[in-house]
């Protein structure tokens, strides 16, 4: 077979697959938002045939042919053209998809699903003891993905594969084991520190509808198309990119706390933005036209919530218009205060409520026991002692129960084991990319502090994501940046914005 006929046929079939995809995706948005709470069984059906078919596609004997007679092709000769960068990516989805036995699949199917539930009661009673067995079980299962899928350093190594290809444990440790003195050395001085700004500001009464509009002026200026895009209410905050033309995000609104709907919304905003950025048009349902990994993908949601979302600048501009329309809860409250309440940092038990301090050391706990229970250095057994007793070291504070400890998310009972390190790198991504933006543009915090946008907009789409899946993450930091991954950035920015805020 002439390779650019294979070529055409095996990118035909893998954007039928994308297709069903966005279908799935769309099912499950609607799930989230509007569907009757009777719907969840045959929703679950369908969503499962989907799925089923999807898989079925992938592994088939066809796909696999037409990747093998593309190896070497000279379609390949340059790795960052769109032909060697589309079979770099489809060719790796291809062979995890065919490496796992159809039984396992089931299996991991079936314990997950039942472990979410007994997770759930486990956690409603802070019972950790009803959800280890299960844990030991999902650990199995892992243990048994990573050894059929290989490695070639060590078998988690295959499952961070799964959400951020081409990243290897040992960098991701290496870069971690240099990242955690640093943050405990920060919190440290944040909680010895002369100055504290007062939380309460943010905690006054937020009317919801006054939220929404001031957070749907937010995303529009930010660059959300809301003619290619929506925001509704949900209870877990999510973005979904249903396909060309049509990415939707949601948030839930605290009449309490101004931070929760209005970050969730420019962190959800940010996800969009690259979905929105990515080209579609010309390569919509190939890697090109999607998202690298999970961790670019946090990087682009983090970097609005928090470089742009809670800098100075942005509130330069945004403070005068928030005083308008939350006049009573904000009339007495200078520019500065607001800033200092809206950043305010204490190390606190629960990892999605975590500031931009302490966030990072939640993740390398559990990425820690991750790797252990994976090797088998850790038994599931010893994990809420363990985690407790890091979590002392870490954050300086005692864990009053499992349901507050380990029990808190409900990654593991998914068997989504390897994706928590890709939080952290999303966050380091971002610091790295936005050092990179003001040296790039000059104007950027007179741009901000003017409440424009575009200019950090447009960079972030020529430099990221328009190359959608066309350079793998370690290298697109490379082109981007002109350096590898570093924890450098993110710990200087750290501590210049918090030690300005609390006077160290
Ligand atoms: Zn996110």
């Amino acid at each position: 077979m002439a390779p650019l006929d294979a070529y055409r046929e095996l990118v035909e079939r893998t954007r039928k697959i994308a297709t069903l995809h966005s279908c799935a995706e769309l099912l499950g948005w609607e799930e989230r938002t509007t569907m009757p709470r009777g719907g969840a069984g045959h929703r679950a059906a369908q969503l499962g045939l989907l799925a089923g078919l999807a898989h079925q596609w992938l592994v088939d004997p066809r796909m696999g042919a037409l990747l093998a007679a593309l190896e070497d092709s000279p379609l390949t000769a340059d790795p960052a053209g769109v032909e060697a960068a589309n079979l770099r990516e489809i060719r790796r989805r291809h062979q995890r998809a065919t490496r796992l036995p159809q039984a396992l699949v089931e299996e991991i199917a079936q314990t997950t699903s039942l472990a979410q539930g007994e997770w759930q009661e486990a956690r409603r009673r802070s019972e950790v003891k009803r959800f280890l067995p299960w844990l030991e079980k999902i650990v199995g299962l892992v243990r048994r993905v990573a050894g059929h899928i290989g490695y070639d350093g060590e078998p988690y190594d295959a499952l961070l594969d799964e959400y951020e290809p081409g990243a290897t444990t040992a960098e991701v440790t290496r870069i971690f084991d240099a990242l955690r003195p640093e943050l405990v050395a920060l919190n440290r001085k944040i909680a010895s520190a002369p100055r504290k700004p007062d939380a309460a500001i943010v905690q006054r009464a937020f009317d919801p509808e006054r939220q929404k509009i001031f957070g749907e002026m937010v995303a529009a200026a930010m660059g959300f198309d809301f003619a290619r895009g929506r925001l509704d209410v949900t209870t877990h905050p999510f973005c979904a990119g249903i396909g060309p033309g049509d990415t939707r995000i949601t948030t839930r609104y605290n009449p309490r706390r101004l931070n929760d709907a209005l970050f969730g919304i420019m962190h959800e905003a940010g996800h969009a933005l690259y979905e929105m950025g990515l080209d579609k048009a010309t390569h919509f349902g190939t890697p090109l036209g999607e998202a690298v990994s999970l961790g670019i993908h946090e990087s682009q949601s983090r970097l609005w919530e928090n470089q742009v979302g809670r800098s100075r600048a942005f509130w330069a501009y945004f403070y005068p218009q928030a005083q308008r329309i939350f006049r009573e809860a904000l009339a007495d409250v200078s520019l500065e205060d607001f800033y200092g309440a809206v950043n305010h940092s204490a190390p606190s038990l629960i990892r999605v409520e975590a500031d931009e301090a302490t966030y990072n050391l939640h993740i390398m706990l559990r990425f820690e026991l991750e790797r252990a229970l994976v090797k088998a250095d850790l038994a599931p057994a010893d994990i809420p002692e363990e985690w407790n007793r890091r979590f002392r070291d870490y954050l300086g504070i005692e864990v009053p129960d499992d349901a507050r400890g380990c029990l808190q998310d409900i990654h593991w009972s998914t068997g989504g084991i390897g994706y928590f390190p890709t939080y952290t790198l999303g966050n380091l991504y971002a610091a790295q990319f936005f050092d990179q933006a003001r040296r790039d543009l000059p104007d950027l915090d007179r741009e901000l502090a003017q409440g424009r946008m575009s200019g950090l907009r447009e960079w972030l789409r020529e430099k990221i994501h328009r190359h959608g899946s066309r350079y793998p993450a370690g290298e697109l930091v490379r082109r981007v940046t002109g350096a590898p991954l570093s924890p450098q950035p993110l710990v200087s920015y750290l501590n210049r914005k918090f030690g300005g805020i609390y006077g160290f």
